[in-house]
C-alpha cells in the first residue's frame, strides 16, 4: 500500500486511520482570494502555500489539510476580484480546524500562509497563541511562506522591494502553474501617503503589483520553491522531535 503523501482531500477514512499511525503532524495551508495584478490568478497565495505543503508531504509522512482559500486582505480590498474575510472569522476558522484535527489525534500543526498581509498574519499568530494555552499536548508553528522565499532567495531575487505579484510570486506561479500566468505584468512600486489611512487604496496602487514581475522566471520559481520546501521539512522534523 502507498503510505504517503497524505493529502487529506484525496484520502479515505481507512487511509486516514493508517496515516495517523505514521504521523501526528499536519500542514495547514492558508491563502487568499486577492488580486495579484493583471497577470496572476486571484488564488496565487493559496496555490503557492498548497504547492509547498504537497511537495513537503512527498518527502516525509505528514498530513496536508485542504487549503483555506479565503484570507484577510486590507491594502488590496478595493482592487477587482479581492474577496476578504474578517480577522475574527479567520481566527475562528483556524481554531476550529486545529481543535477538530486534535480530536482526531493530531499533535503537531504547521500553519503555512501564502498571503503575507500584516493583519492576516497577526490573526493566525493570535489564534495559535490562544490554542497553545488552551490545549496542553499540541505544538503549533505559524509561518509565512513568502517571507521564507524572500529570505532564502537572497541571491536569486533581483528586485529589492518585491512584495506582491512581483518577481517572487510571478516566478513561483510560472514554475508550478504556467497555464495560469497571463502575460508578463509590469513593474510597480506604489507610494502611499505616509501615516494616513486612505479610503481608496487603488488610487495609490493602480495595477496591484508591488515589485517587478518582468524579472521573474520559471527557473527562479523552481529554486525558490525548493528552498521553502526544504525549510518546512527541517521544521517538521524538528517539531516532531521537540519536547517543550
Ligand atoms: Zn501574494
Amino acid at each position: 500500500m502507498k503510505r504517503y503523501p497524505l493529502i487529506l482531500e484525496e484520502m479515505t477514512m481507512g487511509e486516514f486511520e493508517e496515516g495517523i499511525k505514521l504521523t501526528k503532524t499536519i500542514l495547514i495551508p492558508f491563502g487568499s482570494v486577492e488580486e495579484h495584478g493583471y497577470h496572476l490568478p486571484l488564488s496565487t497565495d493559496t496555490i503557492q502555500a498548497y504547492e509547498i505543503c504537497k511537495k513537503v508531504s512527498r518527502r516525509m509522512p505528514l498530513f496536508v489539510a485542504p487549503p483555506v482559500h479565503y484570507g484577510n486582505c486590507r491594502s488590496t480590498s478595493c482592487h477587482p476580484g479581492t474577496i476578504s474575510i474578517t480577522t475574527t472569522t479567520l481566527k475562528g476558522l483556524m481554531k476550529d480546524i486545529v481543535r477538530s484535527c486534535h480530536s482526531q489525534g493530531i499533535k503537531n500543526f504547521i500553519v503555512l500562509t501564502g498571503h503575507a498581509g500584516g493583519s492576516h498574519r497577526m490573526a493566525l499568530q493570535d489564534a495559535g497563541e490562544e490554542l497553545v494555552s488552551e490545549i496542553d499536548d499540541i505544538q503549533i508553528a505559524v509561518l509565512t511562506e513568502f517571507e521564507l522565499a524572500r529570505s532564502a532567495g537572497v541571491g536569486i531575487v533581483e528586485t529589492e522591494d518585491d512584495y506582491h505579484a512581483g518577481e517572487i510570486e510571478t516566478s513561483r506561479i510560472m514554475y508550478s502553474h504556467p497555464h495560469l500566468v497571463k502575460g508578463e505584468g509590469r513593474r510597480e512600486i506604489p507610494i502611499f501617503p505616509s501615516g494616513i489611512l486612505v479610503r481608496d487604496k487603488r488610487k495609490y496602487w493602480q495595477n496591484g503589483v508591488w515589485g517587478d514581475p518582468t524579472k521573474a522566471s520559471a527557473e527562479k520559481g523552481k529554486q525558490l520553491e525548493a528552498l521553502v520546501v526544504q525549510k518546512i521539512v527541517e521544521l517538521a522534523k524538528m517539531m516532531e522531535g521537540f519536547d517543550e
